[in-house]
C-alpha cells in the first residue's frame, strides 16, 4: 500500500496503566469524556487509546488505586530550531482536514512574560515595613470616573462636594471574575462565580450569553455584558447588573468575532441567548454599529441613557498595537472603566493562529495605556481594568503598581474549580465539567463547592496582596497604583524598560 501521508496518529501524551496496581474498576473510561480508556467486556480488562489522551488529568486523579501516569510524549521529531513539531503536526492535521485549526484557552507561545521579569521592593531600615497581620490593610477599590480635585461647596452653609460623583462600584479586592459566557461555560460554574463574588464583595462578568433567570439575584456584584451579537440583550438585563461592559475585543482572538456551535444551544441557553435552539451564535467581528470613536459615543450613552446613568459602562478591547490611542479614545468617549485584555487571556474557542500571534503582552498594554492618560490629563477619567494572564497575587499586584485599578481573571478562577488547561474548551466536551453543556459532564460541577473554591482563591490572594503591600510599607492598595517605583526589571533591555517604564534592577 502506499502513502502519500502520514498514516501515523500523532499522540502528544502517553498513558501509562500500572498492570500490578490496575484494578480494572472502570473508573477512567467512565470518567474520560474523549474515550481514551475503553473497558473490553470479553477480557474484562480496562484498555487505553493514547491517540485520544488530551492530558486533562481527570482519569490520574480519580484512579483509586493510583495506576495510571499521564506523561508527555518524549518521541518527537529530529531537532529542527524551524520545523517545531507543533507546526509538523499542525500541517498534518490540516492535509487532512482543509480546516482552520481551533484551540481553547489563552496563548501558550513561549513570548516573554514581562511579569516574571520584574521585581517587587521591600522596605528595609529607613521605611519600615507594616505587619499586616496587626495593622489595618485596605484593599478596597473604587471602579468608576473620578473627578481631577474635589470641590467644595459652603454656600449653603453646610459644607458638601459640588457636583456630586458619577456612580462608583466598591470591591473589597481588586480583582473580578472575567467575562465568560453562559454557553462557553455551564450554568453550574455560572452560579459559583456569582456566588464567590457576592460572598467576596467582588464582581463577576456574565459574559456575551446573556445572563439565566434564576442569576438575576445577584445583580450587585454582576457585570452584564454586550458585545456585537447583542445576545440577550435587552432592557431588563442591562439594568440587572451594577455595569455594562461593551466588548469590543477579546485577547484570545482579536479582530475576530465568536462562535458557539448550535448543538450546543440547548433550550436554556437558547432562552437566555434569545436565539433558537440548535441555532450557531455567530458574533460578528465588528459592532455593526460601531466604525469610529463617534459610534462608540453613541452606544455608550445609549446604555447609560437606557440605566438611567445608574450603571458603569466599560468598553473591553484586546491589547493591540495601539491600544494606547484607542484607549484615550475611549476614555474621550465616556467609558467610567478600559478593559484591556492581553494576547494571553482565555477563550472557549480560537483559531490557534490567531490566538497565538495576534495582539501584545498585556504588560506593554496597560504601561502604555495608563502613561498615555497621564500624558493628556485624563487617567482619573476612567478606571483600568487587565486581564489576560494574571497567574497569581504578585502578577496582582505588579499589575496595581504597573497602573490598574483592578485585574480580572479567568483561566486562574477555572483552574481553582479542576481546569487543568487541556486547552480543548472547544470540543464542548471539557472532562472537568467546566467549558461543557454535556448534562452529564456538567454535573462534576457542583456550583456549591465551586463558589467555596472560587471565594478561597481570592481570600488566599487578598492575604498574600496585604503581605506584599505591608512589606513595602504600604497599607492601602490605592498608594501602590502606577508607583513604578516599586518594581524592578530583570533581564529586560532598554526598550522594553522604557515601555514598562521601570528601571532595572541595582538601579
Ligand atoms: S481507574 Fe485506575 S484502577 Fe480503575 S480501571 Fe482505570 S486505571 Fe484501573
Ligand atoms: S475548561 Fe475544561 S476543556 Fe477547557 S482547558 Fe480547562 S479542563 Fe480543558
Amino acid at each position: 500500500m502506499l502513502y502519500c501521508a502520514p498514516n501515523k496518529k500523532y499522540s502528544d501524551f502517553i498513558i501509562v496503566r500500572d498492570p500490578d496496581k490496575c484494578i480494572d474498576c472502570r473508573v477512567c473510561a467512565r470518567q474520560c469524556s474523549y474515550e481514551a480508556h475503553v473497558y473490553d467486556e470479553s477480557t474484562g480488562k480496562v484498555f487505553s487509546d493514547d491517540t485520544r489522551c488530551v492530558g486533562c488529568h481527570r482519569c490520574e486523579a480519580f484512579c483509586p488505586s493510583g495506576a495510571l501516569l499521564i506523561r508527555q510524549n518524549p518521541s518527537e521529531f529530529r531537532d529542527n530550531a524551524v520545523w517545531k513539531p507543533w507546526f509538523i503536526k499542525n500541517i498534518y492535521k490540516q492535509a487532512e482536514t482543509g480546516g482552520v485549526l481551533l484551540t481553547g484557552m489563552g496563548n501558550s507561545y513561549p513570548y516573554p512574560v514581562y511579569w516574571d521579569k520584574m521585581l517587587l521592593d521591600a522596605s528595609q531600615v529607613t521605611n519600615p515595613s507594616i505587619d499586616p497581620l496587626r495593622e489595618p490593610m485596605e484593599l478596597k477599590t473604587y471602579l468608576g470616573s473620578k473627578p481631577d480635585a474635589l470641590r467644595i461647596d459652603a454656600g449653603s452653609g453646610e459644607v458638601r462636594l459640588a457636583g456630586g460623583f458619577t456612580p462608583q462600584i466598591a470591591i473589597n479586592y481588586p480583582i473580578l471574575f472575567s467575562a465568560m459566557s453562559y454557553g462557553s461555560i455551564n450554568l453550574n460554574v455560572h452560579k459559583g462565580l456569582a456566588r464567590a463574588a457576592e460572598e467576596m464583595g467582588i464582581l463577576y462578568n456574565t459574559g456575551e450569553g446573556g445572563l439565566h433567570a434564576s442569576l438575576y439575584r445577584y445583580g450587585r456584584n454582576t457585570i452584564v455584558q454586550c458585545a456585537s451579537g447583542r445576545f440577550g440583550v435587552h432592557s431588563e438585563y442591562l439594568n440587572a447588573g451594577v455595569a455594562v461592559e461593551i466588548k469590543i475585543g477579546q485577547g484570545a482572538k482579536p479582530g475576530i468575532g465568536g462562535h458557539l456551535p448550535g448543538e450546543k444551544i440547548g433550550p436554556e441557553i437558547s432562552r437566555t441567548r434569545m436565539i433558537p435552539i440548535g441555532a450557531d451564535a455567530l458574533s460578528p467581528a465588528p459592532h455593526h454599529d460601531i466604525y469610529s470613536i463617534e459610534d462608540l459615543r453613541q452606544l455608550i450613552y445609549a446604555i447609560k441613557e437606557a440605566t438611567d446613568y445608574k450603571k458603569l459602562v466599560f468598553v473591553k478591547i484586546a491589547a493591540v498595537h495601539n491600544s494606547a490611542a484607542i484607549a484615550s479614545g475611549m476614555v474621550r468617549a465616556g467609558a467610567d472603566v478600559i478593559t484591556l485584555d492581553g494576547f494571553r487571556g482565555g477563550t472557549g474557542a480560537a483559531p490557534t493562529m490567531i490566538r497565538d500571534n495576534v495582539g501584545i503582552p498585556i504588560e506593554m498594554a496597560l504601561a502604555s495605556v495608563d502613561e498615555r492618560l497621564r500624558q493628556e490629563g485624563i487617567r482619573n477619567q476612567a478606571s483600568l481594568l487587565v486581564a489576560g494572564g494574571i497567574r497569581c497575587s504578585a502578577d496582582v499586584v505588579k499589575a496595581i503598581a504597573l497602573g490598574a485599578d483592578a485585574v480580572y481573571i479567568g483561566t486562574a478562577a477555572l483552574i481553582s474549580v479542576g481546569c487543568t488547561v487541556c486547552q480543548r474548551c472547544y470540543t464542548g466536551k471539557c472532562p472537568w465539567g467546566i467549558a461543557t453543556n454535556d448534562p452529564f459532564l456538567a454535573k462534576r460541577i457542583n456550583p456549591e463547592i465551586a463558589h467555596e473554591k472560587l471565594a478561597n482563591l481570592i481570600r488566599a490572594w487578598g492575604h498574600e496582596i496585604q503581605e506584599m503591600l505591608g512589606g513595602m510599607g504600604i497599607n492601602a492598595i490605592e498608594s501602590l497604583r502606577g508607583n513604578r517605583e516599586k518594581l524592578r526589571g530583570i533581564g529586560l533591555n532598554e526598550s522594553e524598560m522604557n515601555i514598562l517604564g521601570i528601571k532595572h534592577a541595582g538601579a
